[in-house]
């Protein structure tokens, strides 16, 4: 199909609630596939959420495979995280934040349930802070209009590397309020 254009930082369609997708027409099957496109296309992408495309969608795409293993999109339909649990701190990027990169407070345990590119309902679980737990609460939230530097731990420093992209700052109203990511992370240190 095409790969469009991925929306930048800045551009309100980010911010924007999502529609749910009640059936899976000719229209929605040709965004799942130009999602995918894009998300090729754009190279070190491991998701793209519709939004990033200007569509207003329940819909993301994930590819965790890594460079030389087969390509193996998967596509998560009205996504929604029914258990979360324990801290991890992780490292992000987005492709609507080129060459941004800071630290953010995600679960490291997740069960998501979804439907896939056929309308088929399922549940997956991803655990241990890994490259799919981590993309899966990524990707829900851009559906809800969160992104990921929302989620910042050092705030000065994505401020910085958002200057340095040309990117606009961060509005201190979309800064969420983590304590029991914290409290979380702060005990694990103290184990440590
Ligand atoms: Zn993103």
């Amino acid at each position: 199909m095409s790969v469009i254009k991925i929306v930048k930082y800045g551009d309100p369609v980010l911010r924007a609630k999502t529609k749910e997708v009640t059936k899976i027409t000719s229209k929605i099957k040709k965004l799942i596939s130009n999602m995918i496109d894009t998300m090729y296309a754009a190279g070190n992408g491991v998701g793209l959420a519709a939004p990033q495309i200007g569509e207003s969608y329940k819909i993301f795409v994930i590819d965790i495979a890594k460079e030389g293993e087969p390509v193996n999109p998967c596509v998560f339909i009205n996504p929604k995280i029914i258990k979360k649990s324990g801290a991890v701190v992780s490292y992000e990027g987005c492709l609507s934040f080129p060459d941004v990169y800071t630290s953010v407070r995600r679960y490291s345990d997740v069960i998501v349930k979804a439907s896939d590119e056929n309308g088929k309902p399922f549940t997956l679980e991803a655990k241990d802070g890994n490259l799919l737990a981590r993309a899966i609460q990524h990707e829900c939230d851009h559906l809800e209009g969160i992104v990921f530097i929302d989620h910042a731990i050092n705030i000065d420093d994505a401020q910085e590397q958002l200057a340095k992209q040309g990117l606009p700052p961060i509005n201190m109203d979309y800064i969420l309020q983590e304590e029991n990511l914290d409290e979380e992370l702060k005990s694990k240190q103290e184990n440590i």
